[in-house]
């Protein structure tokens, strides 16, 4: 076949953890110009708040010019933008696995309400419930390892990425050569999913680098070291606070504590479940039982619920979810968001920071800027809405439950395709962590590794 020439754009998610979008284009005629253009990932940038102003500004192409989409997974920082792109005019197909699909609109609904309680929001009109529902319809589902013929040349196929459920990272046969796109890479072993396929054969790979430059502490531990937290509090007879996201770090959380109290290593209290977003999610996952790892597929087939035990309290209603306050501790609330950077954990820390015989357990990644990136760094007091608010309950940090491979297992992980690889990019990182691993790829690999700028093209030769 004749070599083709492909044009790939870091239009957003270089040099930054948020706001994935890849552009592809290809193949390029003598002018430059594209057969197609395939985008992958749409995500929201984000930062201190849920979306930062980058958000508002115009996409780096022109979304009605663009033919195809392919989502990695349904966190906001992947799929965000869709609205806008939709709104700006894109009229193109939207690919992704099947899990994906489904949890696309509840995601995009949350954020579009959480964004409408912003005074300074000025997507309101992208965010209207007609968008949204437009944005989130007729997608395309692709099952993993079922190669999809986009058009004669191109062949997509989608592989297990072991981050959430649906989680893919993308493959594109360009004539011959793999071009992959990690989207995020799960901490495998994952409490509930199956680890990540690995990755073979890639010619040209864009990896995620959110933990670039560090190790999670030994995932073996993580269970103990929650088993811990949660005798701990019981014992101080105080509110343990966990930060969850509510897609898949919730779930897990959930079914970890549903094994302890199943082999008597906890002793019951009333655990709150804080999200309507995360009940709904939660209900979507019971769909996909095909998708979990062996050992939660066996509680599935002795007709167990893995994400529900005594004690667990689902709190969907503003009111139910106040009247937490009131209720006699021992207790835990998992509750969103994540970093603390909004979402109804916000209203407990508030309450409950400045307690010390209550605790605040970071299980995930905190992004600079946010709340929890501050409590994690120990910050002495907090202001919450427009209140000063004294740290004296314990914080506490589990990394071992991270839904992102730490620096080791990303090398392991491109070393897979060690043979094969011509270069290697690292995005979705924060500077120092991207140009760290790149430099570890180049050290331990002897492969080619750049961290591009955001907003860099570059031109691939594809083809045998
Ligand atoms: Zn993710």
């Amino acid at each position: 076949m004749a070599k083709n020439q492909y044009r790939l754009t870091f239009c957003s998610g270089a040099e930054t953890v948020t706001g994935a979008d890849f552009l592809l284009e290809g193949p390029l005629d003598a002018s430059g110009r594209p057969l197609v253009r395939i985008l992958v990932d749409c995500g929201l940038v984000q930062g201190e708040k849920l979306a930062t102003e980058a958000n508002w500004e115009p996409f780096a192409y022109d979304p009605k010019e663009i033919d195809y989409l392919f989502i990695t997974h349904a966190h906001i920082d992947h799929i965000g933008r869709i609205p806008k792109l939709v709104y700006d005019g894109f009229h193109g197909k939207i690919f992704a696995t099947p899990p994906t699909c489904d949890l696309a609109h509840p995601m995009l609904t949350d954020t579009a309400m959480i964004l409408s309680r912003d005074v300074d929001n000025k997507l309101d009109k992208v965010y209207a419930e007609n968008i949204v529902v437009q944005a989130t319809s007729n997608w395309t589902a692709i099952e993993y390892e079922k190669p999809y013929d986009l058009m004669p040349g191109i062949t997509v196929t989608l592989h297990n990425a072991g981050h959430i459920l649906g989680s893919a990272y993308v493959e594109f046969n360009l004539g011959g050569t793999r071009l992959v796109f990690s989207g995020d890479l799960g901490n495998s072993p994952s409490p509930i999913l199956p680890d990540t396929t690995p990755l073979v054969g890639a010619d040209y790979l864009l990896t995620e680098s959110v933990y670039g430059d560090r190790q999670h502490e030994a995932r073996d531990m993580r269970r103990d070291m929650l088993k811990e937290v949660l005798i701990e509090n019981q014992q101080k007879g105080g509110t343990l606070i966990i930060p969850a996201f509510s897609l898949e770090r919730t779930q897990e959380i959930v079914f970890e504590i549903n094994e302890l109290l199943e082999h008597k290593l906890i002793s019951k209290m009333p655990i709150y479940l804080d999200s309507p977003l995360a009940i709904e999610v939660t209900d979507i996952y019971r769909k996909y039982a095909d998708y979990f790892n062996d050992e939660i597929k066996r509680h599935i087939a002795r007709g167990e619920d893995p994400f529900i035990f005594p004690g667990l309290v689902e709190t969907p209603s503003a009111e139910d979810s106040k009247a937490i306050l009131h209720k006699p501790d021992p207790k835990v609330i998992i509750a969103g968001s994540g970093m603390s950077s909004g979402g109804r954990v916000v209203h407990h820390e508030q309450n409950y920071l400045s307690d010390p015989k209550n605790t605040l357990l970071l299980i995930g990644y905190q992004s600079v800027g946010t709340m929890g990136r501050l409590l994690e760094e120990g910050a002495k007091t907090v202001t919450i809405n427009h209140a000063s608010i004294p740290v004296k309950a314990t914080i506490r940090k589990i990394s071992g439950y991270s839904g992102h491979k730490d620096s080791d297992a990303l090398v392991e992980f491109i070393s897979g395709s060690a043979k094969t690889l011509k270069k290697v990019y690292t995005v979705m990182g924060e500077p120092k962590s991207t140009l760290f691993l790149a430099q570890k790829i180049r050290n331990e690999l002897g492969l080619k590794a750049e961290a591009p700028a955001g907003g860099k093209s570059i031109v691939i030769e594809c083809g045998e």
